[in-house]
């Protein structure tokens, strides 16, 4: 890597990154977007792998952890450089963005230096364990409990909904650590070797074919007492924190998003009046939205979740166009169907439209906090 990295403006960062992508684009697998479908998480480990070795891991994580110890803009620019190359900026983003940033943020320094570079590597993949099957938006009530054993933690409960589960080697959960104490406090936040006796995984099947998530049942699975990440029974805060960080992502994200709507442009001469008006609309949104992710940045804020919530209603948008455009072959097996199959679930992941605009509603526009029935 060249040794002026670090004084590197972010206009000659750029420029190396988009030249060391194009002739590096062949070695990426396809840009799978923020969830690592678990075919593809052996391609993934080695373009993570040669990223690393090319000086292109974690842009703007600490030289000491293996990072390029360089600025949120250079950040944006590697985000963008690779969404114009089609490849994936990285591994995977909970790894790279969730336990990268929590582990960071309330890591012990004996923490860091256990968990932060081989993620960098690609030597080891992270999944979430957040959901359950009670508790996804009301994810206070989740009801998993790990309780101390002398050194250990001994955890049992169900989550569900685990993206790349199945490939990953280690998970962030969130558990019960307090029964007795309110739903927000009372939870902590571990670090989980997948490996541990306990696990089980079971694939959950999507609408669009696909099987990217697993159940996942955890019984009497133990844990070593520094498996705790942050405070006891301050786990809320550090999952609130990861979450903030994967809005900030997906938002931020909206750049490939735009590349994908120019690229519809180029049908626009061949639509009818109504659809070229429908295109010019979502056209005109992203354009805003990517004007608006430029300005702020991957970086982790409450405005994450405008980002998210226009990118991935914008996404849905753009795949509703999309089938209608492919007529009857939307119905049939192919990119529009399965396009069409898949944006539902952008929506929902990492909360849905419906939570960001209550968290905008209340946190942004200062509206009254929404009434709890109980
Ligand atoms: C692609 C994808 C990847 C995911 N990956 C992971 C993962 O790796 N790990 C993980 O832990 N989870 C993951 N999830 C789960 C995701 O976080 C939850 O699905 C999400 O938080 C919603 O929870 P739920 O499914 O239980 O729906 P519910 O919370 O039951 O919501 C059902 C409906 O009610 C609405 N609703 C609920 N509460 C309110 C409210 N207060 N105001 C207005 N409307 C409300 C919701 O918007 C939704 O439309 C993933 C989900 C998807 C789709």
């Amino acid at each position: 890597m060249d040794s002026s990295a670090g004084t590197e403006s972010v206009e000659q960062f750029r420029a190396r990154a988009g030249a060391w992508l194009a002739e590096h684009r062949g070695d990426a697998p396809r840009d799978y977007g923020a969830i690592l479908p678990p075919g593809l998480a052996a391609e993934g480990r080695r373009w993570q792998e040669t990223l690393f070795d090319a000086g292109f891991a974690g842009i703007t994580w600490p030289v000491e952890h293996g990072g390029q110890g360089l600025s949120p803009d250079h950040g944006g620019a590697w985000i963008t450089e690779c969404a114009l190359a089609q490849v994936p900026p990285f591994l995977n983003m909970v790894g790279c963005v969730l336990t990268g940033g929590a582990v960071m943020a309330f890591g012990t320094p004996e923490q860091q230096a256990e968990h932060l570079r081989p993620i960098l590597t690609g030597e080891r993949i992270w999944c979430q364990l957040f959901s359950e099957p009670d508790a996804g938006s009301d994810l206070a009530s989740l009801s998993t409990r790990a309780v101390r054993d002398g050194d250990e933690w001994v955890v049992d409960g169900q989550k569900v909904w685990c993206s790349n589960g199945r490939v990953a080697d280690r998970g962030i959960l969130m558990a019960r650590t307090d029964a007795d104490a309110r739903p927000h406090k009372g939870i902590s936040f571990f670090l989980i070797d997948m490996a541990s006796p306990g696990v089980e995984l079971r694939p959950l099947r999507q609408m669009n074919g696909d099987a990217e998530f697993d159940e996942v049942f955890l019984s009497e699975v133990r844990l070593p007492a520094d498996a705790l990440l942050g405070p006891l029974n301050e786990g809320w805060m550090v999952g609130m924190s990861a979450l903030t960080n994967e809005r900030g992502y997906i938002g931020a994200s909206g750049i490939s998003l735009k590349r994908r709507l120019d690229s519809m442009l180029a049908l626009g001469g061949d639509l009818d009046a109504l659809d070229q008006q429908e295109l010019a609309e979502l056209w005109i949104r992203g354009t805003a939205l990517w004007a608006m992710g430029r300005r702020q940045g991957p970086v982790a804020s409450v405005l994450g979740s405008v980002a998210k919530l226009g990118t991935t209603e914008l996404m849905f948008d753009t795949a509703l166009l999309r089938s209608s455009l492919a007529g009857p072959e939307a119905m049939l097996d192919g990119d529009a169907a399965y396009g069409l199959t898949s944006a539902p679930g952008a929506r929902i992941a990492g909360g849905t439209s419906q939570i960001q605009r209550n968290i905008i509603g209340e946190r942004i526009l200062g509206l009254p906090k929404e009434p709890k029935p109980t």
